[in-house]
């Protein structure tokens, strides 16, 4: 006995389900027309899309901070991660050497990324200063 050949099923070629509201799209679009979730190809890259959006968005706050807000939040983030840097320091130092190397290079992109942010904020602050001084 050979098995049947599997079905194509019709609807499935005619539309294309949203896995985010399950709503029917035309087969042609990327994205859902209800909820605007990314479909078909698009879906398997968003994840990395987001991504390098994301990365851009944490280089541009660390190069241009505006507010104080920002670089209170670059430390938070960032305290976090040297924090969680040292603790695999700690751990690399029983276990192996390769938490520790990991924790020494968590540990140095975010104290860069602070000491960056910072530096800017310092910069951009005092240029201001200096200019409000000159407009007296
Ligand atoms: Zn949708």
């Amino acid at each position: 006995m050979t098995p049947a050949p599997p079905q194509e099923l019709p609807a499935a070629n005619a539309q294309q389900l949203c896995v985010s509201c399950l709503a029917l799209n035309d087969p042609a679009t990327h994205f859902c027309r209800k909820c605007g979730a990314p479909l078909s190809s698009y879906a398997s890259t968003g994840p990395f899309e987001s991504l390098f959006a994301e990365g851009s968005v944490y280089r541009a706050a660390a190069e241009r901070p505006q507010k104080l807000v920002v670089v209170m939040g670059v430390w938070m983030l960032f305290g976090m991660m040297s924090l969680a840097g040292v603790l695999l320091i700690l751990i690399g130092r029983d276990t192996g050497f390769g938490y520790a190397l990991g924790g020494a290079f968590m540990l140095a992109i975010s104290l860069a990324m602070i000491w960056k942010t910072t530096r800017n904020y310092r910069a951009r602050k005092q240029t201001d200063e200096r200019h409000d001084a000159h407009v007296d």
